[in-house]
């Protein structure tokens, strides 16, 4: 039920949420034809690091430790980035997988692109709605309508009683405060992959609805603790062993995943994946300016570790240098 809604500052009975539940189950094919996601085993990293992996074997210079402060524009095409540091990287083709925000307002420099350009990418809905609690547990969450271990620790956790429920916790966010009873998504990826945690011990990630949008890093910093404590309280009160099993915790909201993972306004897809922002609406591989490419989750057909726009931006960019 909850995937109507996941990661989207909607509620269930808005319109093109049926899209973002329809989004959510491509995925769902992936792993020998059933309908379910995967984990990847050591953790969401591993994904990036096979990558960089393949990608050096090729030969290819992997920097992480210098943002980018800017593409560097020369007879009105991208010719490269220039880094934070000053450094300036020469090149026929930048791919940007940062958020469209991000690339075509902060990246490029003000003039290089078209005004309405700038106008719809300015407009772009990138409002967040998450609340991540990520716990280190010393046992596993014992849910009183199944007590013991077995299956009911291995898979997705959705805790999401009724439409109503959800109601409920968007009304909330809606009036500018965290969800009093979330709607959450709990994985204990330690169970299928124990290399995630010493033995005996487990990782849970929450994935928790709704933050009140992307408020401001000071209003949020006030609603941390109080968002965390709504999401363990409403997990303790299906498992109740969960409090006195928690080690440590963390809460992250909107602004935090801005702050940490440079993602605009703390949207996961890069921005919405609703009416608007999807199909021929959303942003494509190929920008206004030459040489620049969108490779990432604001580029159709949107988010998630899918590599799709990815996909779309490199055969973009094989046809253009082949051209
Ligand atoms: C809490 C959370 C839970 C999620 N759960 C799932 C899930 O279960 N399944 C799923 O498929 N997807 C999930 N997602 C979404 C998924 O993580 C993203 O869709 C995916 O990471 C997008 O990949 P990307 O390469 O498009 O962009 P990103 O992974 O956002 O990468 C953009 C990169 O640009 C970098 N960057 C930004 N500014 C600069 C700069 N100035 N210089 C250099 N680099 C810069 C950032 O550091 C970042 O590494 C989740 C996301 C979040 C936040």
């Amino acid at each position: 039920m909850g995937q109507g809604v996941i990661g989207t500052f909607a509620g269930p009975h808005d319109p093109g949420t049926a899209f973002v539940m329809t989004y959510h189950a491509f995925g769902g094919e992936l792993v020998d034809g059933a309908a379910t996601w995967a984990y990847v085993r050591g953790g969401m990293g591993a994904v990036t690091q096979a990558l960089a992996t393949r990608a050096r074997d090729l030969g290819v210079e992997i920097r992480t430790s210098t943002p980018v402060s800017s593409v560097l524009v020369e007879n009105g095409k991208a010719a490269g980035v220039v880094l934070t540091d000053g450094t300036e990287v020469r090149a026929r083709t930048v791919l940007s997988n940062a958020d469209p925000k991000r690339t075509f307002l902060t990246f490029v420099p003000a003039g290089s692109l078209p005004d309405e350009f700038v106008a719809r990418v300015r407009a772009l809905d990138t409002t967040g709605s998450v609340v991540k609690v990520n716990l280190a547990l010393s046992e596993l969450p014992d849910f009183a309508c199944l007590p013991g271990v077995g299956p009911q620790q291995a898979g997705t956790i959705e805790l999401s009683p009724s439409v109503a429920a959800l109601d409920d916790a968007f009304a909330d966010a809606k009036m500018g405060r965290v969800s009093a009873r979330p709607y959450m998504e709990v994985y204990l990826q330690s169970v299928t992959d124990p290399s995630l945690a010493p033995d005996g011990a487990h990782v849970a990630s929450c994935f928790a609805q709704y933050a009140p949008g992307s408020i401001p890093m000071d209003r949020w910093n006030a609603m941390r603790d109080g968002a965390g404590d709504a999401v363990i309280d409403t997990l303790a009160s299906y498992a109740p062993n969960v409090k006195r099993a928690i080690l440590h915790r963390q809460v992250l909201g909107p602004a935090d995943l801005e702050a940490r993972f440079g993602l605009t306004g703390g949207n996961i897809f890069h921005g919405e994946i609703l009416p608007g922002q999807i199909f021929g609406e959303r942003l494509g591989a190929r920008t206004p300016l030459g040489g620049l490419y969108l490779c990432g989750s604001g580029a159709h057909p949107g988010g998630g570790v899918c590599g799709a726009p990815g996909w779309n931006a490199a055969r973009a960019v094989r046809e253009d240098l082949i051209k």
